[in-house]
């Protein structure tokens, strides 16, 4: 038997310090998962928990690089995010066993195009077109938690052209990583090659063509990318 087509090859994720690659299954996101961003967006974070959307796997702009802006947009965002990609699956994971989960982290960038999103948002419209379009998430080769262990915190910062827009710590997640995977667990079944980007802090703005942006995560690492 053979394939009718040839599809494209998966997405995949260098991993720091080897040869060896991690092949991409699913991208999960989290809404508002800092409070601070959750307020620069118009919303309380007390009364509005976060919650999950996806992007497509083929986003994935592997190792960072080039972000070509995207048609159909005139505010494209940059948010900032810790990427965790999971070796392992299963449903209903309970929070004391998720980080057991975890293949590795990443630096993220949720790209988003803010003018279709908020479009969706005012008409109560799915956000794939705000979210999940081509190059929208940049990502930086996976650091193995077998090397790192795991992170309770560490600072998060973004700059843009050499000055620093977004500035936070993971301890200001709302959903821990834990919290996270075991919440979503129970909407989903996680496979190995999951990623999940965990949210961004504030200071969220605007890319235009020819700006440099160069993301760290404390412990974990980093990404560069230029909008082209
Ligand atoms: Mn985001």
């Amino acid at each position: 038997m053979a394939d009718v087509i040839t599809a494209p090859a998966p997405a995949r994720l260098p991993v720091v310090g080897s040869d060896d690659t991690f092949p991409i299954h699913r991208i999960y996101c989290v809404g508002r998962n800092y409070a601070d961003h959750a307020r620069e967006m118009g919303h309380d974070p007390d009364r509005d928990p976060p919650f999950f959307f996806q992007k497509n796997p083929d986003t994935i702009v592997a190792d960072g690089g080039e972000f070509p802006y995207p048609d159909k947009s005139e505010d494209v965002h940059f948010e900032l995010e810790l990427v965790v990609a999971l070796g392992r699956g299963g449903k209903d994971i309970p929070e004391d066993q998720a980080l057991d989960c975890i293949y590795g982290y990443a630096v993220g960038l949720d790209m988003t195009r803010r003018d279709l999103q908020g479009e969706a948002k005012k008409m109560g419209r799915p956000w794939e077109v705000g979210k999940a379009f081509e190059f929208s998430a940049p990502c930086s080769a996976l650091k193995p938690a077998a090397e790192i262990g795991h992170l309770d915190g560490g600072r998060i910062w973004l700059e843009v052209n050499g000055e620093v827009r977004q500035d936070g710590d993971l301890n200001q997640l709302i959903w821990s990583v834990q919290e996270s995977i075991a919440y979503l667990s129970g909407l989903f079944t996680l496979a190995p090659g999951d990623l999940i980007y965990t949210g961004t802090p504030a200071g969220v703005g605007p890319v235009v063509r020819g700006d440099r942006l160069y993301g760290r995560v404390e412990g974990v690492g980093e990404i560069r990318i230029t909008v082209t």
